[in-house]
């Protein structure tokens, strides 16, 4: 199918980006690296009057230092992102998540603020960012707001951004010492949206985890914290028990809907899989890293 037509305005600043979206009227869409949108266009999914591109608005690029966090802007690509040291050195989860999404093509063009407002619920940066705590930066014409991103993906493709608020940047505390991460995903094929993923985050003490962040996509309509899963694996040496008790605890955290991938215990029995494969990863990182 063909995309419906459609006016096209390109915006040179974050200025000009507003006056052109207000003009345009709310019928219009911002248009970022265009690998999901255009593709929405191209289903009917989506049929907005004009297309207002922001992808060379200086403002919303960089990756930056800045009082114990770093900040990405949303323009900031996934592809930028995996060759970024200050992300590899500080927030390593991000790091390691690039290669999982899709192939190098798509990687070039979609951006970090792009995968955040289109809030897929498969995706994987949208769950590194709630196992990172970190803060989504929206900006209006007049104004900023800063919205963690636990409270930022709301349902299905849905996030809290007003309409007329963009994603300016992303804030990210840089990891503590001691701390570990990692993200693992089951999918049907490489460069596949997930069937089940999960992103943890935990400090590590010997084989302890204190304060462990369990964050699952794909097995429901946003990214879902696993806090009884956490509370199960807090405190304790991750033996075989402890990890037993957090996959039972996985029943009371995720309710996953059926898909295209499988039936609600399939997905349930993925998420048990791959909690206990995020563990054993942490864990090795430590000793490893100890050795
Ligand atoms: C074949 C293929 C495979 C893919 N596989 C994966 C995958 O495995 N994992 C994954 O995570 N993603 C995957 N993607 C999606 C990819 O990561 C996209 O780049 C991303 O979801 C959207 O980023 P974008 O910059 O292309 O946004 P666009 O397509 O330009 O925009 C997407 C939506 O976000 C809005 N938007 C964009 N930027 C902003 C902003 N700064 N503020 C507010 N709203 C904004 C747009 O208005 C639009 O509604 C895949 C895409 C393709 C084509």
């Amino acid at each position: 199918m063909k995309a419906p037509p459609f006016a096209y305005l390109r915006a040179t600043s974050l200025d000009d980006a507003f006056r052109l979206w207000s003009a345009a009227g709310p019928e219009a869409k911002l248009l970022a690296g265009g690998q999901s949108l255009i593709a929405t266009l191209a289903f009917r999914l989506s049929e907005p009057s004009a297309l207002i591109d922001i992808s060379r608005v200086p403002e919303l690029g960089g990756i930056t230092e800045a009082g114990g966090a770093i900040r990405i802007g949303a323009l900031v690509t996934h592809a930028q992102l995996g060759a970024s040291e200050l992300v590899r050195r500080h927030v390593p989860l991000l790091a390691e998540a690039v290669p999982l999404i899709a192939h190098a093509a798509v990687r070039n063009r979609g951006t970090f603020g792009g995968s955040l407002a289109f809030a897929d619920p498969a995706a994987e940066l949208p769950a590194c960012c709630v196992a990172l705590d970190a803060t989504v930066i929206a900006r209006t014409r007049s104004g900023e707001r800063r919205i963690p991103a636990a409270q930022f993906f709301t349902g299905l493709y849905t996030t809290a951004l007003a309409a007329d608020e963009l994603i300016a940047a992303v804030e990210l505390p840089q990891a503590r010492p001691g701390e570990r991460s990692t993200i693992i995903e089951l999918a049907r094929r490489s460069g596949d949206y997930a069937m089940a993923g999960i992103a943890v985050r935990a400090k590590i003490a010997g084989s302890t985890l204190v304060e462990p962040n369990v964050v699952f996509f794909g097995v429901g309509d946003r990214p879902i914290s696993a806090g009884r899963a956490a509370s199960a694996l807090a405190g304790k040496p991750a033996a075989p028990a402890t990890v037993a008790e957090a996959q039972a605890a996985l029943g009371g955290d995720l309710d996953p809907p059926a898909d295209q991938h499988g039936t609600p215990e399939m997905k349930l029995h993925l998420a048990r899989v791959l909690l206990a494969r995020a563990l054993d990863r942490l864990i090795g990182h430590a000793g490893a890293r100890a050795a």
